[in-house]
């Protein structure tokens, strides 16, 4: 599959008052037309500034791209003039955040904000945008939309709220749509209904999505391929199969084995022991060493390379190298159906 988003090297810092924090460290990423790719870890793995950073949406002066590549549509989105990038946000990659509310503007009329695009962007007119706001209210279940459109976002639920944020990303059609935890401020039988709404709207329109994520049910249900991020870097990629039934990664267990599953014998969630590392002092080697029940010397010492498992599976663990010892993951119980 051709790819539409291309991530090279990326490396992306934080100046700070305690110093330089390096958020990311060496991203490399690929997302292929029409794929679901989830990037999942703990809050600081990276995931969220990486999504931001394709956006060029990070906090300035304090952030800043230190090195790398983001390939786009022929261009390299890190060499971009701010108002290059305005041409492209919104209409060819646009974004969804976690809080509905804070994406939209309380003093206009949510029908105003979808035409805003679209007046902008495809250069319609007044009654036309008008028109498409309402095709796109309604695309996205929201009852009655020639009368809703005139309204305000305090008249709309939380659930209802997101509908409208995702008419917004997708009202110019765009080729990618990043999604940073997109249901995570709604209750659950609302975030179901979110995320059939979206996987719907892909089927339609054909985007390709970036779904970051901490939750791997949402993951289950979403994606095609997944990111394990931590510590800045991806440590394991791999089909939703390859991460969810055949993971290699220590910090791929961990997480799985933090999950709630349907047919566990028990309650209990293991959450992994200890805290993420502080990338303002990087470690030398992986990044997980602390954490790791596996850890060896090597491991403290030196960044593992990746192992490639299968053709899309990768995998960055000194427990790959034919030196090491074998250990066994721990029983895995994956969600039913993952990925399917
Ligand atoms: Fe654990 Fe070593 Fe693998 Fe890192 S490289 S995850 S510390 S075994």
């Amino acid at each position: 599959m051709e790819n539409i988003l291309e991530i090279k090297d990326l490396h992306v810092s934080f100046d700070t008052y305690g110093g330089e924090v390096q958020a990311v460290r060496g991203v490399n990423l690929e997302l292929k037309k029409g794929e679901t790719l989830a990037i999942v870890g703990e809050s600081g793995s990276g995931k969220s500034v990486t999504s931001k950073t394709i956006m060029r949406l990070l906090p300035k002066p304090a952030a800043r791209i230190k090195s790398g590549e983001i390939w786009f549509n022929g261009k390299d989105l890190t060499k971009l003039s701010e108002k290059e990038m305005q041409k492209i946000r919104g209409s060819e990659i646009s974004m969804i955040f976690q809080d509905p509310m804070t994406s939209l503007n309380p003093t206009m009329s949510i029908g105003k904000q979808i035409m805003e695009g679209l007046r902008k962007h495809q250069k319609l007119g007044k009654q036309e945008a008008l028109q498409r706001a309402i095709e796109l209210l309604d695309l996205v279940g929201i009852p009655n939309p020639e009368a809703r459109v005139k309204q305000y976002p305090h008249q709309f639920s939380g659930g209802m709220r997101q509908r409208v944020v995702i008419a917004i990303a997708l009202a110019c059609n765009p080729k990618v749509l990043i999604a940073d935890e997109p249901t995570t401020a709604l209750d659950v039988t609302i975030q179901a209904q979110i995320l059939d709404l979206m996987k719907d709207l892909q089927n339609k329109m054909q985007t390709s999505i970036i779904l970051i994520t901490h939750d791997l049910g949402v993951v289950a249900n979403m994606a095609q391929r997944v990111a394990v991020m931590y510590g800045g870097k991806i440590v394991e990629t791999g089909t939703v199969d390859e991460i969810f039934y055949r993971p290699k990664h220590p910090y791929t267990w961990g997480l799985l084995s933090s999950m709630p599953r349907l047919h566990s014998k028990t309650d209990e969630l293991l959450a992994i022991p200890g805290t993420p590392p502080d990338l303002s002092n990087p470690p030398k080697g992986c990044p997980f060493a602390p954490r790791c029940p596996h850890a060896m010397k090597v491991c403290v010492e030196y960044m593992p390379d990746y192992t490639t498992l299968s053709e899309t599976q990768k995998t960055a663990c000194w427990l790959l190298d034919e030196r090491a010892p074998k250990v066994e993951p721990p029983e895995i119980i994956a969600v039913g159906g993952a990925g399917k």
